[in-house]
C-alpha cells in the first residue's frame, strides 16, 4: 500500500516551446518507510498528446542511514496517443533528477524495463497519480 505525500509546486517555462510549466512534487511512503520522491511536470494549456507530462522519480532508501547511493534517478513520460494514455519509462538523461546531489546514479529505460524495478515505478506513477489531488 503506497501512500502519497504531496509537498511543494513551483512554476516555469517550457525549454521547447516557452509555455508556461508547473511542477508539483512529494514523498512516496510504503509501511511506514519513504521509498520515493516524485517530481511531475507538465506544460500548462497543452494535452499530454500534444506535450507529454514528465514524472521523475529519486528512487530508493531515504533518512537515517542512508546516503545517496542507495537512491537513483528513474524517469517516466506521460503521454497520450490516439485518446489513448500511457506511460513508459524513458532514460533519465537530461533530466535535473539525474545530477541531483540526492542520487547516486541516473538509470536508463534499459535498465529499469524487465526488473521488478520497473513494477514498482509504474506501481509509484498510479499511486501519484490517483492520490496527488494537484495532478486530478
Ligand atoms: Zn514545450
Amino acid at each position: 500500500m503506497l501512500e502519497v505525500e504531496p509537498t511543494e509546486e513551483s512554476s516555469g517555462f517550457c525549454d521547447c516551446c516557452g509555455n508556461q510549466t508547473r511542477t508539483v512534487w512529494g514523498f512516496v511512503h510504503k509501511s511506514g518507510r519513504t521509498v520515493a520522491s516524485y517530481f511531475v511536470q507538465w506544460t500548462v494549456g497543452k494535452s499530454i498528446e500534444d506535450h507529454p507530462a514528465n514524472f521523475d522519480l529519486i528512487y530508493g532508501s531515504w533518512g537515517e542511514g542512508t546516503t545517496k547511493c542507495d537512491r537513483s534517478a528513474v524517469s517516466l513520460i506521460h503521454f497520450e496517443n490516439a485518446g489513448v494514455p500511457g506511460v513508459s519509462v524513458v532514460d533519465t538523461t537530461n533530466r535535473p533528477a539525474a545530477t541531483s546531489e540526492l542520487v547516486g546514479s541516473a538509470l536508463t529505460r534499459h535498465d529499469v524495463i524487465g526488473t521488478p524495478m520497473a513494477q514498482e515505478v509504474f506501481a509509484i506513477f498510479d499511486a501519484v497519480m490517483v492520490q496527488d489531488p494537484r495532478l486530478s
